[in-house]
């Protein structure tokens, strides 16, 4: 996890006090490494499939096996040797030599002007390559009849290892396990797993001014609701959690919270504390912990924003090394920002290829101001219009402290950097939520 390269040298060619996001995005990017250096004991471990799903592959998974190890039928019908069909007349008769059903196959091979009656997923007879599906054929006795156009030769089977085959790899490592790959491990009749060891992200909230649940708010405080927006979008990336509580706006509760947390964590978020009116100890601190710059972003919501190294020793460079986000304090800001600057960075550092969130494009269907030279994050509730187009509003109020826009989004309408007001009608981007995590 060590770059020798120190951050500031990173920032240089930008303007500090308006970093544009795609450069936050690619310094976070060269930061955050996957664990390689660590033996792979340390980070790999073996699961069975039920444990398996959102974690993480740490090998690529090769099939053992063809699927379907067989050829069979893809359709209930009547299978036979599709050769037939070019020399037959209008119409084919074929006399039923016996049936095949699903684990039940036809013992023998059925002779020129016969066929046999199939069921989905039974093994091809010997000698059949082609099922014609049930209702395209009329049925007298033992025999069938249908027309010579109902089938092409090679039609209605499928072929074995037509969905995996044998020695080929059948998933990636760095594949985050979903539903469809947990079925398709167990097609090939694997039971367990190696997938990357949980990253550990230690989290806290800080200022003064804020509560926790369950206790009685007094005049100018408020309840802390970042380290729920955080613990849930953590958990939702698969990582495991420490959570370190409201900590309070002095340096020695700080330094407390950032040693703890760099000694437990493989990455530590905090929330506040970090714009320009906020105590010099701040950044006195993380001088003297780590690598740390002061950011200011040209985004909106989440400008401000700490990036860098915390060592967990004595001094910089000493002990163990965690990577650490000091977030905005403002609601929004601390969701803004954990999806487009922090999530990438967690998804490589836990050993995932990342994939971009989707982006898809949209009518604007009202006007939205904005200033170029930032990048704006607003949130929209997206429809899809009788052609099937997408369309967007805004939430409206837009103020980084308005949680409840969050909750009533369901994307994010992204207004690139160099963009102005957007009028009526125009495209703009949109994010959507489900396709974020
Ligand atoms: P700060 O960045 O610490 O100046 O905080 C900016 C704003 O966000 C202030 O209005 C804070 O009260 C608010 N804020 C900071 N942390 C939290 C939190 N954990 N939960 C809710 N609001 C917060
Ligand atoms: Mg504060």
């Amino acid at each position: 996890m060590t770059t020798s390269k120190p951050l500031s040298g990173c920032v240089a060619q930008y303007d500090p006090n308006a970093l544009p996001v795609e450069a936050a995005q690619e310094i976070v990017r060269q930061w955050a490494m996957p664990r390689e250096q660590e033996a792979r004991v340390e980070r790999v471990e073996r699961v069975g499939l039920f444990d398996a799903l959102d974690r993480v592959l740490a090998d690529d998974v090769v099939s053992p096996i063809d699927v379907p190890a067989f050829d069979n039928s893809a359709m209930d019908g009547y299978a036979f040797a599709g050769a037939a069909l070019a020399s037959a007349p209008e119409t084919l008769q074929l006399s039923v030599a016996g049936t095949a059903l699903a684990g039940q196959p036809f013992a023998g091979e059925p002779n020129a002007g016969e066929c046999v009656r199939i069921m989905t997923g039974a093994l091809m007879p010997a000698g059949c390559d082609t099922v014609v599906p049930q209702e395209l054929v009329t049925r007298e006795a033992d025999a069938v009849r249908f027309s010579r156009r109902a089938v092409n030769a090679g039609q209605n089977r499928r072929l074995s290892g037509e969905d995996l085959a044998r020695g080929k790899p059948a998933l990636r490592a760095g594949r985050i396990v979903r539903a469809s790959d947990l079925g398709l491990l167990a097609s090939l009749g694997i039971g367990e797993v190696a997938v990357r060891k949980r990253l550990v992200v230690a989290f806290f909230s800080t200022g003064d001014e804020l509560r926790s649940v369950g206790e009685t708010l007094a005049p100018g405080t408020l309840y802390d609701s970042n380290r729920y927006t955080l613990f849930a979008m953590l958990r939702r990336l698969g990582v495991d959690t420490f959570d370190l509580g409201i900590v309070r706006d002095d340096r020695a509760s700080l330094e407390k919270a950032l040693r703890q947390a760099t000694e437990a964590a493989d990455v530590v978020i905090s929330s506040g504390g970090v714009s320009v009116g906020d105590a010099d100890f701040t950044r006195e601190l993380m001088s003297s912990l780590g690598d740390v710059a002061f950011w200011k972003i040209a985004m909106r919501p989440g400008r401000p924003l700490a990036f860098g190294r915390l060592w967990s020793g004595p001094r910089a460079g000493t002990g163990k090394p965690a990577l650490f986000f000091g977030l905005p304090g403002n609601p929004v800001a601390v969701m803004a920002t954990f999806y487009f600057i922090v999530r990438e960075a967690l998804l490589a550092m836990s050993g995932a290829t990342p994939e971009a969130a989707l982006r898809i494009g949209a009518t604007c269907i009202e006007r939205i101001r904005k200033r170029a030279g930032r990048t704006e994050f607003q949130r929209g509730i997206a429809t899809r219009d009788a052609a099937g187009e997408w369309r967007v509003v805004t939430t409206g109020p837009q103020g980084s402290g308005v949680l409840s826009s969050m909750s009533e989004a369901n994307c994010f309408i992204v207004l690139e950097h160099d963009r102005a007001d957007i009028e009526a009608g125009e495209q703009v981007n949109i994010v959507p939520f489900n396709g974020l995590i």
